[in-house]
């Protein structure tokens, strides 16, 4: 059976859903193909207070208010030996509702997603696997193997039935670290510094703070300063609790998954005191966690986004929000496409570049941190500045605003500090094979994260 859509959407993730909502909206004709029945558990947990314009826009924030997901309203840094930062408040900054973000659980909250997609009118089908985009080589401007042609569509696979065709003006790929288009054209770079793992698990009964710290997402440092702990609460008492450190640290010559974990809680005493009353309820999750972006966003016909375009570091907590604003993003630029008839590449990734500088930005904070940057330490000297390092926290990246922060950053430099390599120097792909993002479940996933 072959049909034609206005917009196929590969992937039913927070990206997926938010460009098929904002393209329904605007009475496009939109199928998404998801290969896995949802709920599914994900990881990606803690949301950032710059969502909630996505979020208003796809009206999802009724939803988000009514759920039983924890809120969050500040971020707390907790150093090597111990001492806490003081709460990044993110209202003390911005005194608007926006302010307030949400700590989910991602089966729950991709499901909310999804079925608000269906509501607005987006054929949604789960359990259907996209096989391959496919290309019109008869486009192709033949210069070299990397131009396949204009995107016309994809071949996907529902359930245990055949592959068919489905035909569209335009396809997004929204398929997360698999990343389909990214890695049929090899546009995937591997970032030359942010080479992480993690490793995490779920606790009950875990320490919660009170009232409106209760919600509050806190990054402690490992005293050795080799990574760090999230400790993220969410509902039903439960709270998410994972060591993220540099891959070969992590993974190499150490023991199983729980061992390692155990060994990292043990040296951190404030996690260890947080979790010492409380009881496990799901085994060990790890991930290989190389961070990376594609060359590009778009070509003729097709665009990418959310993790299937890029992957950074999840320090900060910006996946979620950078798959929706990227969601947003392509959305418009293919709404404005198909009304004057240009669904080439420039049309479709108008918003690459500024949409690469606001996560240059994100990835600065980032590799600052791990060379030595200490929130209280910089706030301490450079207390003006505590509203412009709130900014980025809550993921005001697209704009040159907080760009004044940097300077005063590099006076606390130390002399032997090296400059920091961008992300585009760092291993093409295809000539690291060994690097591949992996995702380990454990066999007790537990009835909490489904
Ligand atoms: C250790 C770790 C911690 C993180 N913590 C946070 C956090 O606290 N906050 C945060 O915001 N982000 C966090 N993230 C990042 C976050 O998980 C991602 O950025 C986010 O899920 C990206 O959304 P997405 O929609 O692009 O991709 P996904 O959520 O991965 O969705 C992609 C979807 O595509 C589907 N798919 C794939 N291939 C196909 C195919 N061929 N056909 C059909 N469907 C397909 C998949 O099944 C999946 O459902 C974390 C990531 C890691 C690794």
């Amino acid at each position: 059976m072959n049909e034609t859509v206005d917009v196929v959407v590969i992937g039913g993730g927070p990206a997926g859903a938010t460009v098929s909502t904002l393209l329904a909206q605007q009475g496009l004709k939109v199928r998404l193909f998801e290969r896995e029945h949802f709920p599914r558990f994900h990881i990606g947990e803690s949301l950032i207070p710059e969502t909630y314009w996505v979020l208003k826009r796809l009206n999802m924030l009724p939803k988000m208010q009514a759920s039983r997901f924890v809120k969050k309203y500040s971020v707390q840094f907790v150093n090597s030996r111990g001492k806490e930062s003081a709460p990044f408040y993110f209202w003390d900054n911005k005194p608007h509702e926006c302010s307030q973000t949400w700590q989910v659980v991602r089966s729950e909250f991709d499901q909310m997603m999804l079925d608000n997609a269906r509501e607005h009118g987006v054929e949604a089908l789960e359990g259907a696997r996209v096989h391959e985009v496919l290309f019109d080589p008869t486009t192709s401007l033949g210069a070299s193997g990397a131009d396949p042609g204009r995107a016309v569509g994809v071949s996907v696979k529902i359930g245990d039935g055949p592959l068919h065709e489905v035909r569209a003006k335009v396809v997004v790929d929204a398929s997360g670290q698999n990343g389909l288009i990214s890695n049929k054209l090899r546009l995937r770079v591997w970032d030359p510094v942010l080479n992480k793992g993690a490793i995490w698990t779920y606790w009950e009964g875990a320490y919660r703070d009170q009232a409106k710290d209760e919600g509050a997402t806190v990054v402690l440092q490992t005293p050795d300063k080799k990574g760090w702990f999230w400790y993220i609460p969410q509902h039903d008492n439960i709270v998410s609790v994972g060591v993220v450190a540099p891959f070969d640290y992590l993974f190499k010559g150490r023991g199983p998954f729980e061992q390692t974990y155990e060994e990292e809680v043990e040296r951190c005493v404030g996690v260890k005191e947080r979790v010492s009353k409380a009881t496990r309820v799901t085994g060990y999750f790890a991930t290989k966690d190389y961070s990376y972006r594609s060359k590009k966003v778009s070509g003729d016909g097709w665009v990418m986004i959310g993790d299937a375009w890029g992957f950074l570091d999840p320090l900060y907590s910006s996946g979620v929000l950078l798959a929706l604003k990227s969601g947003e993003l392509a959305a418009d630029a293919i709404v404005a496409g198909l009304a004057k008839g240009d669904t080439g590449a420039a049309q479709l990734g108008q918003w690459d570049a500024d949409f690469n500088r606001g996560v240059d930005r994100m990835r600065r904070l980032v590799c600052e941190y791990y060379d030595g940057l200490s929130f209280g330490n910089f706030i301490q000297k450079y207390p003006e500045h505590r509203g412009t390092v709130t900014d980025l926290l809550i993921g005001d990246l697209f704009t040159e605003r907080v760009d004044k922060v940097w300077a005063p950053l590099e006076t606390t430099y130390a002399a032997d500090k090296q400059p920091i390599p961008a992300w585009n120097i760092g291993t093409p792909v295809t000539d690291a094979p060994e690097k591949a993002n992996e995702l380990f479940l454990p066999d007790d996933i537990g009835r909490r994260v489904v």
